[in-house]
């Protein structure tokens, strides 16, 4: 039984494995009844659960005083004032302008076309590359696309790289990248080498902006060693490169802090937010910017006649809505605080797997976790195809589990930040039968190198 549907970062041909047909709180439900524990808060963005009535209530009242209304010619409205506000008073960098938009994706896109709007207005038009790491994910519209740095999202869609000038930094994953022999520190110094190098041999003044998830989630939840981004924002700092942080992840309390930047330990010049900022009740981005960026573009763009970008639903006043009631329930509630605590206790918990025969590497940050299965632990080599996580991630479903397998053979974990203990104990049981069955399959199919 095949729909009209093309279905998105799908094997095609396995389409239509499971229907969702309703939430509550951190389940959701599938049209036999089956009961699932949402561990991945769907893709890394139901901070508040299902069926939250106060969202449910903001939004629609929202939609029954406004229910659209766009911001082209000088167009504004209150929630999107509002929003914007209380953005501003929450973010890591102060003096921010804010573009709005409705996708990870065309948040990180707007981000590349302010770029190269104003290094070309301020008289720098050679300073348009955009250094991006291995493996990393920022989206698949054609822009963002090119500065993920993921194998399948590029394979057979022929990206403009070259032509938007995305330049490939060593992802900072020491489990996976290190040497043999080679300590963290000294992975961390051989990638801020390279780092150095590439910047100086493309030429600094050639290059506008490094951007980089504070902690990897599609590329499997990957953690930088502990000085790597203080290490890299002193690197871009010497050569005037301005610091982006793709935070449409680990924005929001996820990583037991309100940024991921301040997780890992630097400030952004420009930052990407989407997901959590409106608990995934409705789309909605926003692309942050330094004011100073703002204020070079407006003699400009009154020459144009107008900055000419945006979007039919930039500002959108129920996702607005709904955002600024997340905003609203994530300080009254103190969520972030109770994430980190959550976070901390799912991380220990976690750690439990390291001694698991499957199992090579366990890393994570408040909130996000992965447990990366190998066919040997002893030298952390990875399996040759896919069917190891696939079939982890099946039982784990099979459990009334859902999660993901991402970046090879990891699975991850990203619950809605809503979740107390005994749902993260529930969340682990799970995943500690999904592990022993998968275990055995990977015995009985000779996967395993010892
Ligand atoms: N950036 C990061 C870090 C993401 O994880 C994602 C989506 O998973 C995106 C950007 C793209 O967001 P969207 O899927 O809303 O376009």
């Amino acid at each position: 039984l095949m729909t009209s549907i093309v279905y998105p970062t799908t094997n095609l041909k396995h389409v239509e494995q499971l229907n969702i047909v309703r939430g509550e709180g951190v389940y959701v439900y599938d049209d036999s009844g089956k009961e699932y524990l949402e561990g991945l808060a769907g893709l890394w963005c139901a901070s508040l659960g299902y069926g939250n009535a106060e969202l449910i209530e903001a939004i629609a009242s929202q939609l029954r005083t406004l229910s659209y209304s766009h911001m082209f010619g000088g167009r504004t409205h209150n929630v999107v004032i509002q929003l914007a506000e209380q953005l501003n008073e929450m973010l890591p960098v102060k003096n921010s302008k804010i573009f709005f938009a409705n996708s990870g994706s065309e948040a990180n896109d707007s981000h590349v076309k302010m770029l190269r709007y104003y290094f070309n207005v301020t008289g720098e038009p050679q300073k348009k590359k955009i250094i991006a790491l291995e493996r990393s994910y920022h989206g698949v519209t054609v822009a963002s696309a090119a500065l993920t740095g993921l194998p399948a999202n590029h394979t057979h869609f022929d990206l403009p790289v070259g032509a938007l000038g995305v330049l490939r930094a060593d992802s900072p994953h020491y489990y996976r990248g290190r040497k043999a022999g080679e300590s963290e520190g000294q992975f961390c110094d051989r990638i801020i080498e390279n780092l150095e190098k590439l910047i100086l041999k493309e030429d600094p003044e050639t290059i506008a902006a490094f951007i980089a998830e504070p902690v990897g989630g599609a590329s499997g939840v990957v953690v930088a060693p502990d000085n790597y981004f203080p290490r890299v924002e002193n690197l871009l700092t010497k050569h005037d490169i301005m610091m982006w942080s793709d935070e449409v992840i680990c924005g929001f309390g996820r990583t037991g802090n309100n940024f991921g930047c301040e997780t890992m330990g630097f400030t952004p010049k420009l930052i990407s937010l989407a997901k959590q900022l409106s608990s995934a009740y409705l789309p909605i981005s926003a692309s942050v910017i330094p004011n100073y960026m703002h204020e070079a573009m407006i003699e400009p763009s009154s020459k144009v006649g107008v900055f000419g970008h945006g979007y039919t639903y930039t500002g959108h006043p129920a996702a607005c809505a709904a955002a600024l009631k997340t905003l609203e329930i994530y300080q009254r509630d103190k969520l972030f605080e109770h994430a980190a605590d959550m976070g901390e206790y799912l991380q220990n918990k976690l750690n439990e797997f390291k001694n698991h025969p499957l199992v090579g590497e366990v890393r994570g940050r408040g909130l996000i976790g992965a447990v990366e299965l190998v066919a040997n632990k002893e030298t952390g080599e990875a399996f040759c195809d896919l069917a190891v996580g696939a079939h982890a991630k099946q039982a784990c479903q099979d459990n009334g589990l859902l999660v993901r397998a991402v970046g090879g053979n990891s699975i991850a974990f990203c619950p809605p930040l809503i979740i107390n203990t005994d749902q993260i104990d529930e969340m682990i049981d799970k995943f500690d039968q999904a592990i022993q069955q998968t275990h055995q399959y990977a015995q009985k199919e000779g996967l395993l190198a010892n």
